[in-house]
């Protein structure tokens, strides 16, 4: 029984956070109430509950058919999960606020190529006050203002997206995060035909930072 309740709070939780990336800053996340974007109708009850919502009505909104977005089940999905294992003891605090840091970050990259600074001083606000090490936060965060002033290969974004994962994790392994997110971003440059156009390179680095969780789970090597 426990676990369906750890496993709907993260769902719904889930829920939330893609509410804020579609909205947030441009628009508020209070008003109006969840709607079709497409017809405007306004969401009942039955079309609000995660995951169950999008299956009974098969990805479609239930006013005008028109389709929604896979992508928020399968957010919903992992979150619940997430919080499952996070009360079952398998997953500490510190390590599901990252994962929900980079899973919101990465979403907005991948849809805007940056992210609201608030949404990450939310996130690293709460993780200051996990951190047992501030040093490499502080380089970080400078590296970040100077991306920021004279733009170069890497945004500004990605910097500070680190710092806020080195509060947490030693810097080796910030550094295989940094290694696996470069090959992986390379490997989808060269697989890609229009090679010049920039990609978001924080889903790059979070999902870095998820094998490198793994990796220490499973005992290999960091
Ligand atoms: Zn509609």
């Amino acid at each position: 029984m426990n676990i369906l309740l750890y496993f709907s709070l993260g769902a719904s939780i889930a829920s939330f956070l893609g509410l804020v990336v579609d909205r947030f800053p441009e628009r508020s996340i209070v008003l109006p109430a969840s709607h079709c974007d497409h017809c405007h109708s306004r969401l009942g009850i039955s079309e609000m509950i995660p995951i169950l919502s999008q299956v009974y009505y098969g990805s479609r909104c239930k006013h005008c058919k028109h389709a929604i977005p896979k992508r928020y089940m399968v957010i919903e999905a992992i979150c619940g999960i997430l919080f499952v294992l996070f009360g079952l003891g398998q997953m500490q605090l510190t390590t599901l606020l990252l994962l929900l840091m980079s899973l919101t970050l990465a979403l907005y990259d991948l849809d805007q190529q940056e992210y609201p600074v608030f949404v990450w001083l939310v996130f690293t606000s709460l993780l200051l006050l996990f951190a047992h090490s501030y040093s490499l936060f502080a380089v970080l965060c400078l590296f970040g203002i100077l991306a920021y002033m004279f733009p170069l290969k890497i945004g500004s974004g990605d910097f500070f997206y680190l710092a806020s994962l080195s509060l947490i994790m030693d810097k080796m392994s910030i550094l295989w995060i940094i290694q696996i997110g470069s090959w992986l971003g390379i490997i989808t440059i060269l697989s890609r035909k229009q090679k010049r156009t920039p990609i978001a390179f924080v889903p790059f680095l979070a999902a870095g930072f998820v094998l490198v969780l793994l990796m220490q789970r499973l005992g290999l090597f960091l």
